[in-house]
This record gives C-alpha cells, structure tokens and sequence, in this order.
C-alpha cells in the first residue's frame, strides 16, 4: 500500500491528557482517536493491529472446539435482576431506559445472557460439555476512565464461557482456556504472569489473571521467589503473625492518657511500644440497594498492618460500591467511635472485623472510644470479640510468603486476561440445568473466560517501545515492512521501490510503501514511531539494485541487494508471524 493514499496522521506533539507511553504513541501514530473520555475509535493502522489481536485470540479458541457466537450490547435489566447483578455491578454498570421507561444495560460483560441461552438450547448431559465465546463491544462506565484504551469505558473483550456437567469437567475446561491464554499472550509478544485473583463482580471460586509485567499497570501482584506463589495484591493470602507465647499472662486492661496520637506511629512513640503491639481501627458505612445507609463496619488490623478493602467487602459479603468511609461524627453518635481513638472496646451498633491475627496477640494498644485516650493490654476474648474474624490484611513487600515463608516481592502489572471457576452461581439463580444419565435434574458448572483485547493492544506498546516511537512484534504489527523511498520523483529509486513492494505482497508479507513527498528526515522519524519491524530504504544506491535493511528492534544498517532483503524481510515474517 502507497503511503500517500493511505490515511495516516502522526502528530509531532505528544497530546497533554496522555500520560503513559502507549497512550502517548497510540495517538502520536494516529492509530487510535478519542471522541470523549474512555472512549475511542481506531484508524486504520490501529484497527489492523487489533485485528490481529482479536485473530491470534480466535485462532486459538477455536483450537480449543470453542465456537464463536456474537451476542448483543444491549442487554434487558430483566436478567440482571435475576442473577442479583442489577444491584450488585453498581455504577459501573451503564444503565438506560427505552422509549417505554423499560431498563436496558449496555452489557460490561455476558454471564447473564450466555446462562439465558444456555437454559433455553441444553436439556441433556449429551449436549455437555460446551465452550461458546465472542469478541465483542463492552461498555463499563468507569469511575475514572483512564490512560487512553488501558482503562477506557467502551472497550473490545473477547469472552468465552465453559458449560460443564460436573466440577471435573470444570477443572478440564478452565485448565483449556489458561493454557490457551499463555499461548495467545505469548504470541502476542508479552512478558506476562499468571497470578491468582479476586472473583470480585463475576463471581466464583477460583480465578487467575494474566498480568503484563509493566510499572504503569494498575494491578499490584506479590509473588515468591522461592516457591511458585503469584497473586494479586487484593486478593494474597497473608500470613498471621506468631501469637504470643502462652507463658506471657493476660495484663489487667489499664486506661491511659494519649493527647494528639491521632496516628498509630504518634500513639506508639508517645508511649514507647512498637506499631506492632496496637491496633489500627478503620471505620465505614454500608448501603443497601437503594443507596440508603445500611450499619456501620468498624474494622481492626494490627497497628503496622494495612487494610485490604477487597478481603473487608469479601468477609461482609457485599460488593465494593456498597461501602465508603463513616463520616467520624455520625458513626460515633451512633456507636460510640471517636475519631482517631476508637478501639474496639466499648464499640456498639456495629459491624467488627476483626483480622484473624489478632486473637492470638496478648496484651495490645486500643483506642478507648474516648477523645485522647487509649487502653493498654487489650486482649481478644476476654475483653473484645468480632463479628467476623478473617484475615483482612495486605501481604506487603518482605512479608512471608503464605506458602513458603520466604520474603515476598511485589511487581505492577496489566491484567489483560482473567479466568474464572463460576461454579453453580449462574446456573442455580437463573435455573440453567440439564438431566444427567438417570435423568436427574441438575445445575449446568460453568467458568468464564474474558480477554481485554484492546487493553492487550496498549499493553504490548507499554512493553515494546523506545524514545522514538513502538517497536511492533512481527505478530501484531499493523504492517510487516515500510519501504523508505528517498526520491519519490526519481524513477529508478521508484521502479525499485515497487518491485520489493510487490515482491514482498506477492509471498503475503504486509507492506507500505513511503512515497510520499517528504524529507527523509520525516520519513525516517515516522518509520520509527510506527514502529514497522523492518524498514527498507530504497535511496542513491538504486541503480546498482541495492538498498539498506534495517529492523526497529536493531540498530543495525545492513547494505543488501534488494533480493536479499526481500528474502530476508520473508524470513523474518514467516518465523514470527
Ligand atoms: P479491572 O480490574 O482492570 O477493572 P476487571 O477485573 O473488572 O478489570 P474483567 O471483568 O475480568 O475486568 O474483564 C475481562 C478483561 O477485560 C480484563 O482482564 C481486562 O483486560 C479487560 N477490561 C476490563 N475493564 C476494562 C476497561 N475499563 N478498559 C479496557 N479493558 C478492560
Ligand atoms: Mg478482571
């Protein structure tokens, strides 16, 4: 294809709302334009690449016996009700009224309407087990959409859902699409890890997500260097502390005065203890469906522990949307809190979650639910019970690992894939069954499957770019070989420039022809910012049938007779494609 009829816009300018390299170059290379926040369109070098995304993930499912359908955007709130999600996705949840007042959704995802079609086509165990998946339009009104197609409000994912006669089949099913995601990632080009995950809004037991190792991604994992532990932050089990020895007694409760320890760090230098014999007090509201106030939530962690918002929701059993810091004042009229010195002796009319360690740690520092005053030798039991007892705190950085006890470590990443065992949640709620051999009635086992394909996109520029521009692997590139034509006007560099054209197109390898009437320079810095692989310069050295061969990835200028680089530009793309 000629570069002078193709429509391309770069821009020298990096545009001010972008902030991170893939959003940067998506736009600098024109390949992506924004109509409004988190919502974008794709010009035709980006839509080429896309497509060679959403083709490597078909390919693949396909290889699995998963048979593509492709469902619509506009989804009844009918069953959404159902399932509980109506209530449950929260103001992500992109709601609209038809015509008649009746509720829609524009679908975030498909669970309710691959379950619908489910109960209606399968009645036997002879129809079992089934994979069906579609690449298709999501839209999620995203608290903060940002960072171009990373976190955007009207995105392509490709979901796939398992339907399974039992758990074993589950297990089968799920083990098939995780292996055919390290393959699509791996072609893909990306360094990627799978890590265990939070079910959060889907739902289920289990789940993996697949994290593109980048320091701009928005999921933070621990993972062990000694053993094989992976998991996302919000979701790694986290080791409780030793308890106390039993030869050390249970102290008599004592109050004492704190004046201005508002911060565990003030409260144990004031008294001379470590942050690891207090506890930290965190304090919230629930709500219920109708966004009415619904109880307060007094959370306690050991001083030098962190909250885990993920774990606290999980242990309450609502979803994330559902709760929000108390306001100190309001929560302690009703309960008795006091901000900075709530403890959770004396604390009443509300919900305690308390973190599993801190029943095992003898004689500890508490808030007295009193304006500058704090209790010393707390103890569980005797003085304080929760009404939930689990572990909700952060594994940080050199905590032990849960599996092993080696120090872990923590990497950011971009979760461009994530896999879920669902169970019988959809199943059961929305009664989709089949009768097995002795015509027994039972509920269908299902995971589902999701691939951000357009957040996959922006993750291999995240991972493949450099100071002038992306670095394009083979597989996805929009292009495989530019042609640099030096003189557009000179007929031998012309006539040149299109037999490797048309060479390279006739044996399949993608090519765009630079003819456009530029300087060099521009030419030069536009093949790098689009990042095509291979670069072929058809300049003075024409009339001996030469050109110079050069990959983006290198910085190596080969001089080369056009055949060579033909064959060479083929090599390359049949090895990598
Ligand atoms: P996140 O935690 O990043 O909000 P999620 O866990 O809610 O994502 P899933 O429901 O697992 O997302 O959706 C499947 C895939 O769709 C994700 O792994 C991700 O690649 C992609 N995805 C989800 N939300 C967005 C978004 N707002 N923009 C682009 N891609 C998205
Ligand atoms: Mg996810």
């Amino acid at each position: 294809m000629k570069m002078s009829k193709m429509h391309i816009r770069t821009l020298r300018e990096v545009p001010n709302e972008a902030e991170i390299p893939s959003h940067i170059l998506l736009l600098r290379t024109g390949m992506i334009r924004k109509l409004v926040s988190g919502v974008y369109g794709f010009m035709p070098l980006g839509w080429r690449s896309l497509r060679k995304i959403e083709n490597i993930v078909r390919e693949e499912m396909d290889a699995t016996g998963a048979q593509e359908i492709l469902m619509s955007a506009v989804q009844p709130a009918e069953l959404w009700q159902e399932s509980g999600r109506w209530f449950a996705y929260g103001p992500e949840l992109w709601r609209l009224k038809d015509r008649n007042g009746r509720d829609f959704c524009l679908g975030p995802t498909h669970e309710e309407i691959f379950t619908d079609i489910i109960r209606n086509d399968v009645s036997s165990y002879r129809q079992l087990p089934m994979n069906l998946y579609q690449i298709q339009t999501k839209y999620r009104d995203e608290a903060r959409p940002r960072f171009g197609l990373m976190r955007s409000r009207e995105f392509i994912m490709k979901d796939a859902y398992s339907f399974d006669r039992d758990y074993e089949g589950l297990d089968v099913s799920y083990k098939t699409m995780y292996d055919a995601y390290d393959r699509i990632f791996t072609r893909c080009g990306l360094t990627f890890r799978p890590v265990e995950a939070d079910t959060g809004a889907i739902g289920g037991s289990n789940s993996h997500e697949f994290t593109a190792i980048s320091e701009v991604g928005e999921s933070e994992i621990a993972y062990c260097p000694k053993c094989s532990m992976a998991a996302n932050v919000e979701r790694a089990d986290c080791r409780d502390a030793e308890p106390t020895p039993d030869s050390v007694e249970m102290l008599p409760m004592e109050e004492v005065h704190t004046p201005d320890t508002k911060t565990i760090e003030d409260l144990a230098a004031f008294l001379g203890v470590k942050t690891e014999e207090t506890i930290k007090a965190l304090l919230f509201v629930k709500y219920d469906e109708m966004g009415n106030e619904d109880g307060y939530v007094a959370a306690f962690v050991r001083g030098d522990r962190e909250l885990n918002m993920i774990k606290l929701v999980n242990a309450l059993g609502i979803p994330e949307h559902a709760i929000a810091f108390a306001d100190e004042e309001a929560m302690g009229a009703k309960t008795g809190a006091v901000g900075g010195f709530t403890g959770p002796v004396g604390l009443h009319d509300c919900t305690v979650v308390v973190d599993s360690e801190l029943p095992g740690l003898k004689n500890l520092v508490a808030g007295a639910c009193r304006r500058d005053y704090h209790l010393k030798n707390v103890n569980y039991g005797r003085d304080y019970k929760g009404d939930i007892v689990k572990d909700i705190k952060v594994l940080k950085e050199g905590d032990p690992c849960p599996v092993c006890g080696e120090p872990v470590k923590h990497a950011r990443g971009i979760e461009v894939g994530q896999v879920f065992k669902l169970g019988t949640k959809y199943s059961e709620s929305m009664g989709a069954t089949y009768k097995d051999e002795n015509q027994e009635e039972k509920p269908i086992v299902m995971g589902c499957y999701g691939i951000g394909v357009t957040r996959t996109l922006a993750a291999v520029v995240e991972q493949h770019h450099d100071k002038d521009g992306i670095i394009w692997p083979v597989a996805v590139a929009p292009y495989h070989v530019i042609i640099t034509l030096m003189k557009p006007d000179d007929e031998v560099q012309l006539a040149l420039a299109e037999k490797v054209h048309d060479e390279l197109s006739a044996k399949g390898v993608e090519v765009m022809l630079d003819d456009r009437d530029e300087r060099p320079g521009v030419k030069f810095k536009d093949a790098d910012l689009l990042g095509i692989p291979v670069r072929i310069t058809v300049g003075r050295m024409a009339p001996e049938g030469k050109v110079e061969y050069k990959l983006r990835r290198d910085a190596e200028k080969v001089e080369m007779t056009a055949e060579e680089a033909v064959k060479a530009a083929v090599a390359l793309v049949e090895a990598e494609r």
